[in-house]
């Protein structure tokens, strides 16, 4: 039998949902389609070997880490024993017929890259949000298939919270609920994680910081409960113990909570306090990291906390305590005798004390400093000065929290002439 005598033609193919995990998937060719197609095989969890003469670097480094078997030669008809699938990467026309032919004689579902017609299996275009996989076939034409792939993600991502995103887990977690700990960002709203704004629209609580961005609560459902946890009406100590009360009741009445923390959820968030609140109480809780405010404030004011041949070291370390108080548990004199990047989260209060501390221990007055306030909002405003004179300046402009400071020659690396 040739080939063509089992290629579909003109009748439409007929999906399924491969369920591959452990199952052998043999993959020919080790060039820029096999790149593309062999995460998402691992993905599934398949038992992937490859064969192929040469790998792309990034498929070598799968080889590496063990995730798959690489044959390195060209294919032989036995490469298909024991194999489900096979996935033929490789632009030789002839190369490929003689995996499709090998494969058609085993009864094994061949997709070719070169040549559609050809293949006994197409693979549709993808679009995974959390437990619903979308796959798309365009009839032969992989551009249509895109197209509405991309429609049906806009239309997912808009609309994914009123979805029945996960029943069996929604129903597993009705007797206790769950708690995510999700990263905001810095305050651009898409500086969410894709994964936390997934959550977010999952929610049926949301507990927000005062630095998480208004937008991304301007967008949830009517039905979702917000709590402002900045209008919360205690002392600090008790905030905290309120905020994990809220927490925990909430998910214990059944219901999903997202705590949104501005940044990341453990960097000077208490977010591992209310990990434990969780854990104390029973519920359910994962953690979704955000991008930091002390990384993303200084780049987008221009100022990487990393430079070749600049520094090769950044601390983040917080300011809210004075350097000569007895609660400081910084080693300010530790810092100052770094050559490297310093960035102060809330700094703006103790910023002369913590000037005049590092300069007494050493740092030089002419290091550069940058200050940006509200950092990848459209209200960032930076200064750049010197550690000598940062305080004053910072007063004379009128910053105001929040702010970052960062300390150290990657202020000046990417300005002109530096
Ligand atoms: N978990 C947060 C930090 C919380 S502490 C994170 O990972 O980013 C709060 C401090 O973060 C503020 O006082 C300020 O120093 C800094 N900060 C947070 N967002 C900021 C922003 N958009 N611009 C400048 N500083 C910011």
């Amino acid at each position: 039998m040739s080939e063509r005598d089992v290629a579909p033609g003109g009748a439409a193919p007929y999906p399924l949902g491969l369920r591959l995990h452990r199952r052998r998937v043999v993959v020919v060719g080790g060039g820029a389609v096999a790149t593309r197609r062999v995460p998402a095989l691992l993905d599934a969890g398949a038992d992937v070997l490859l064969v192929a003469p040469e790998l792309t670097p990034a498929l070598r480094a799968h080889v590496d880490a063990g995730r798959l078997r690489w044959e390195a030669r060209r294919f032989a008809p036995a490469d298909l024993d024991g194999a489900w699938l096979v996935q033929v990467a490789v632009d030789d026309p002839a190369a490929a017929a003689s995996v499709s032919a090998a494969a058609v004689e085993r009864r094994i579902f061949c997709v070719r890259a070169d040549d559609r017609e050809a293949a006994t299996a197409w693979t549709p275009a993808v679009t995974r949000h959390g437990p619903v996989t979308v796959a798309v076939l365009g009839g032969g034409d992989p551009r249509r298939a895109m197209t509405v792939r991309d429609a049906v993600r806009d239309l997912l991502a808009a609309r994914s919270g009123s979805l029945p995103t996960d029943p069996a887990a929604a129903g597993r977690s009705r007797p206790g609920g769950r708690v995510a700990l999700v990263g905001a960002g810095p305050g651009d709203p898409e500086l969410i994680t894709v994964k936390g704004l997934r959550l977010l629209t999952e929610a049926e609580v949301v507990v927000a910081d005062r630095l998480v961005p208004g937008l991304l609560l301007d967008e949830l459902r009517a039905d979702v409960e917000l709590v402002d946890a900045s209008k919360i009406p205690y002392g600090p100590a008790r905030t905290q113990e309120e905020i994990n009360r809220i927490i925990v009741d909430r998910a214990l009445a059944g219901r999903f909570v997202v705590r949104l923390k501005g940044g990341d959820p453990y960097v000077f968030g208490r977010g591992g306090e209310e990990l434990l609140a969780c854990a104390a109480a029973g519920v359910p809780v994962t953690v979704v990291p955000g991008v930091t405010s002390a990384v993303a404030v200084p780049a987008v004011a221009g100022v990487p906390v990393t430079h070749r041949a600049v520094a090769h070291e950044f601390t983040v370390v917080s300011g809210h305590v004075a350097p000569d108080s007895p609660d400081s548990l910084v080693r300010w004199e530790a810092l100052a005798a770094l050559r490297g990047t310093l960035v102060i989260l809330m700094g703006l209060k103790n910023l002369a004390a913590i000037a005049a501390t590092l300069l007494a221990h050493g740092r030089p007055g002419r290091t550069p400093v940058a200050v940006v306030q509200e950092g990848t909002t459209g209200a960032q405003r930076t200064i750049r000065s010197t550690l000598d004179t940062v305080a004053a300046d910072v007063t004379a402009a009128g910053l105001r929290p929040p702010a970052v400071v960062v300390v150290g020659d990657v202020v000046n690396a990417l300005t002109a002439g530096a």
